[in-house]
């Protein structure tokens, strides 16, 4: 965190624009294009949960709740040097916060047009990718141009290159990763040669192990594929419960994971159409239907050797929750693997329940 926030402030002393963001379909390329740095917004403690609870509803879902309890409290170091906001139309819970955060920031939402299997779909998400653009060249005062559009993506390729082959280390069998180490890579802004060479660092120390004969847990751990809604550093329950419960987390299929890993940006033809392909195939259960998530499971299962699919939901989130019925029905019916839905909280109250559910699905494999 703190290098992070040294090198948002070492951007604005060098007149670079910031602008904060809160979800994976924010195409990054084009802020980055903008000679402006990407900041992911908090938006995980329960301790900002109580001032956001004095304005929106208590029955929100928390990482909503968390996310506007930050910018009450003056508690996210980023959120005050922002010159603007981009966010997308996807829960309705976020899309309404997103027009209470207007009233305090420059806020420009992207219209994520949800039934993504249509053309007509892809092509108004275009034009909004388009207008953000316009909105980013106006508010930052640049010219986004194609070459710069082609450096960025190259850059983010790269970057999503990098967090990629860290997860895939999680296909080892004996492990010799953790889930909680995997989680602790999330990172907040985008573009930072910092991050980049912490990351290659990882992937070199972890893969020591290997040669090293040092396991992360022995042969025949039970493997874990975790599915849902995202983490990040503070809502990291579940992961750490599954661990502690004697099983492994070898696979993320979540937003905080390996989901806006699996396909990169085209680096050739139009670029501002490559970025907004890459995007719009993001399999977000906001999507209707959201064909691409149990792809993506199904194939996951397989390459990490999975033996158990677990589903996290955060309370309130209406479109994972309802979503879950489909993904049980293909983990059990099509996968034939055990399934277990987890609804909860950024609370530690039910974390004792939480492991003996985890220990008796454990005790199955
Ligand atoms: S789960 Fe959906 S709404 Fe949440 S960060 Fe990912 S893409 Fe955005
Ligand atoms: S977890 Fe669900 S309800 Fe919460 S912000 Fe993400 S999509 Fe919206």
């Amino acid at each position: 965190m703190s290098l992070e926030v040294d090198a948002v402030r070492e951007a604005k002393r060098e007149g670079r624009g910031v602008v904060g963001i809160y979800c994976e379909f924010t195409p990054r390329e084009l802020i980055l294009a903008a000679n402006a740095v990407p900041v992911c917004l908090c938006g995980a403690n329960a301790r900002t949960i109580p001032a956001a609870e004095t304005v929106l509803p208590a029955n929100l879902c928390p990482l909503i709740k968390s996310s506007f309890g930050y910018i009450l409290t003056n508690r996210c170091p980023f959120y005050m040097v922002l010159d603007l906001v981009v966010a997308e139309t996807t829960c309705d819970g976020k899309k309404k916060m997103y027009e209470l955060i207007a009233e305090k920031k420059p806020i420009h939402v992207l219209e994520l047009t949800q039934k993504s299997e249509e053309v007509e779909a892809f092509d108004h998400w275009l034009s909004e990718v388009r207008k953000l653009k316009v909105k980013l060249e106006q508010t930052l005062k640049v010219s986004i141009t194609d070459e710069a559009l082609r450096r960025s993506i190259r850059a983010m390729n790269h970057e999503r290159q990098l967090l990629k082959r860290a997860f895939e280390l999680g296909k080892e069998n004996p492990p010799i990763v953790t889930g909680r180490e995997l989680s602790d890579l999330r990172y907040r802004i985008s573009g930072h040669q910092g991050h980049l060479e912490m990351l290659a660092a990882f992937i070199a120390d972890i893969g020591r192990r290997k040669e090293e004969g040092k396991f992360a847990a022995l042969s025949g751990t039970p493997r874990i594929l975790l599915t849902g809604c995202p983490t990040a550093q503070g809502t990291t329950k579940l992961i750490e419960v599954i661990e502690e419960s004697g099983a492994i987390v070898v696979a993320q299929e979540t937003c905080s994971g390996l989901k806006p890993l699996d396909i990169m940006v085209a680096e050739d033809g139009d670029p501002l159409e490559a970025i907004a392909r890459k995007y719009f195939q993001l399999p977000c259960s906001c999507m209707t239907p959201n064909k691409g998530r149990p792809e993506l499971i199904g194939r996951l299962c397989r390459d990490y050797k999975v033996d158990a699919v677990i589903d996290l939901v955060w309370q309130a989130c209406h479109t994972y929750n309802v979503e879950s019925y489909l993904i049980d029905q293909f983990v059990r019916e099509e996968l034939g693997m055990p399934y277990m839905k987890v609804e909860t909280d950024y609370s530690d109250s039910d974390r004792e329940r939480l492991k003996m559910r985890v220990q008796t699905l454990i005790e199955m494999l």
